[in-house]
């Protein structure tokens, strides 16, 4: 296949001159770009649609002046639509030529060629190498990445570049209001109501895609490569990548399934400072991106899109069933689901959730903050990160903070980088009670919560950081938790000394075992686990310990 090689598109209604033009092309250019012929106006239109979708280029665009369907000219009018860049040029007859020369004003004509054009050399290259020359100044480029189409305010739209962007899927973003965005929604048949979209590099359109759907047609793997594994890790966080790259580097068949982007939590920092190995912070993004690729040097499947919704011990076996329907089952499963952020329940933030207000911090929006009034909640270093690298796209950064100081939960030299950063204020004592706008966040209500005042201020957006409970109710009924519904492992199951009830073995759980044999907890999913990205990475690592103990005893 020729793809991304620029075309040179002729058409003409007489099938014979259609095919000599096509083949005096081809010989001359074949090598470098791809020839497109067409023997109507409505066939090359549809052609030139279907190249745009693929995110090909168009060269040059050659029509005949007269076709009965749709003259010349009005094709290249509505070509122009599609390749603004294109070069022109008409093929006309002797009798036609005053009007083609008109005809330079109504479609911005570079040229028109006689028919016969033979000999060629003399009468059809020359014009067509300056056409080419033209058109390589203008600087037109294929794009090979996806290409998302969408409003600036849109949840949706949001949702689908984020989750691109943390999957490290490259892709282009145009607002339906841009030249290119408007040109793509044309090229695909649709109007502005149908977004987002999405132009895979194949050229195949979706219309507001499901995660599960996106993932597969931007070439993420959804599918499990076969139904039973040495072991299953369920979340791709640090813990989860940990495990797999340790697991799929000792020889186990390992397969992680993410329900949304790998990277968990720490994917979404813009800054890591305290990851052994990193003198200058790495973020999360990058670490992520290298996590994933080292697991998959290994050998281990990394599946993404795919929620798991149950656990179940079937005799020796650990199957997990996904949320969309299907299972996989291994000898032993490694959970590592992480936590998810509490909601800020107050009036209008569910509403504006994904147009202003955000939950965590999404690198995908940062750059939009360019200007604007922004607003962190919380205390903790997560949302003192935030607020130092919000600062450097925002007007101003405000830190909301409930408690009266930062000094009880936020490191010292987060503390002293908010100081140090001019454009960031501290409002401690202050909670957040409502959120208002229209398509997009406008204003906030903040409480004094001394005085008991409520005051009104501007805002364009509100990051929340506070605090997080464990993705684990789907496994109620199935495993120990906590009261808080983390996961209880190892000495934390045995109650004055004794072992579970329900537990099977003479042995006590491992360290990192839950109460179920075979099923581990890795990372912050687990009881008075430590909140950090290197003791999540380490304990995946360490579980993966476990995980051998466990098959070599069986
Ligand atoms: C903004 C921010 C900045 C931070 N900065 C730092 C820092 O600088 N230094 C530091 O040490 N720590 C930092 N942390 C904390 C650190 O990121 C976490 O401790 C770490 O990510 C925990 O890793 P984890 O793998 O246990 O869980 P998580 O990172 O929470 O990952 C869990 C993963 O499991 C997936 N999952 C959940 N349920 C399911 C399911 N049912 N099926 C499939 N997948 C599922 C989730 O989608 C998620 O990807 C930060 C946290 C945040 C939010």
């Amino acid at each position: 296949m020729e793809a991304n090689k620029p075309v040179l598109l002729t058409v003409d209604d007489d099938p014979g001159v259609s095919r000599a033009v096509a083949r005096d092309l081809r010989r001359r250019y074949g090598q470098d770009y791809r020839i497109v012929r067409a023997e109507s106006g409505p066939q090359a239109l549809e052609a030139l649609r279907e190249i745009k979708l693929r995110g090909d280029t168009v060269a040059v665009l050659l029509a005949d002046y007269r076709m009965p369907e749709m003259s010349g000219l009005e094709f290249l009018e509505q070509a122009m639509d599609l390749f603004p860049l294109a070069r022109r040029a008409l093929l006309t007859a002797y009798a036609d030529t005053d009007a083609a020369i008109q005809a330079i004003n109504v479609v911005d004509l570079d040229h028109y060629l006689l028919k016969p054009w033979d000999p060629p050399d003399e009468k059809l290259y020359p014009v067509l190498d300056s056409l080419i020359e033209l058109w390589h100044d203008a600087g037109d480029k294929p794009v090979t990445e996806t290409q998302v189409v969408g409003h600036r305010w849109s949840a949706r739209s949001f949702e689908v570049r984020d989750f691109l962007a943390r999957n490290s899927v490259p892709y282009r973003w145009f607002t339906v209001e841009q030249p290119d965005g408007a040109r793509l929604l044309e090229a695909a048949g649709l109007d502005a109501t149908s977004i987002p979209l999405v132009v895979t590099p194949a050229g195949d359109c979706l219309v507001d895609p499901s995660v599960e759907d996106l993932a597969a047609r931007v070439g993420l793997s959804t599918t499990p490569g076969t139904d039973f594994y040495d072991t299953v890790i369920v979340g791709g966080g640090p813990a989860g990548l940990g495990a797999a790259v340790y697991a799929a580097s000792e020889g186990l068949r390992t397969v992680l399934l993410e329900r949304r982007a790998t990277g968990g939590q720490a994917g979404q920092s813009s800054r890591i400072e305290n990851y052994l190995g990193f003198p200058d912070g790495v973020s999360g993004g990058q670490l992520t991106d290298r996590a994933r690729r080292q697991a998959r040097k290994f050998g281990a499947e990394i599946l993404t899109a795919r929620g798991v919704a149950a656990l179940e011990a079937r005799g020796s076996s650990r199957v997990v069933r996904f949320a969309d329907g299907g299972e996989v089952a291994a000898h032993t499963v490694v959970l590592a689901t992480g936590v998810d952020y509490h909601r800020l329940e107050v009036p209008g933030a569910d509403r504006l959730t994904g147009l202003g207000v955000f939950y965590g911090l999404s690198a995908t929006e940062a750059s939009s903050c360019a200007e604007r009034e922004v607003y962190v909640v919380g205390g903790g270093n997560s949302a003192g990160q935030a607020a130092v690298f919000l600062a450097r796209h925002a007007r101003r950064v405000t830190l909301l903070v409930r408690a009266d100081g930062l000094e009880r939960s936020m490191s010292y030299y987060l503390i002293r980088q908010i100081r140090e950063t001019p454009n960031i204020e501290v409002r401690v004592g202050t909670q957040v009670v409502g959120a208002a706008g229209g398509e997009h966040l406008e204003r906030l209500s903040l409480c004094d919560i001394a005085a008991g005042t409520v005051e009104e201020v501007p805002a364009s957006f509100l990051f929340v950081f506070i605090g997080a409970a464990p993705c684990t109710d789907w496994l109620d009924g199935l495993i120990a938790r906590d009261p808080d519904g983390f996961l209880l492992t190892g000495a934390d199951l045995l109650v004055g000394g004794k072992r579970p009830t329900a537990w099977p073995l003479d042995r006590d759980p491992y360290h990192l075992e839950g109460s179920v044999p075979g099923i581990f907890a890795a990372g912050d999913v687990r009881a008075n686990s430590v909140k950090r990205v290197a003791s999540a990475v380490g304990e995946g690592a360490m579980a993966i310990q476990l995980v051998h103990r466990y098959l070599e005893a069986q």
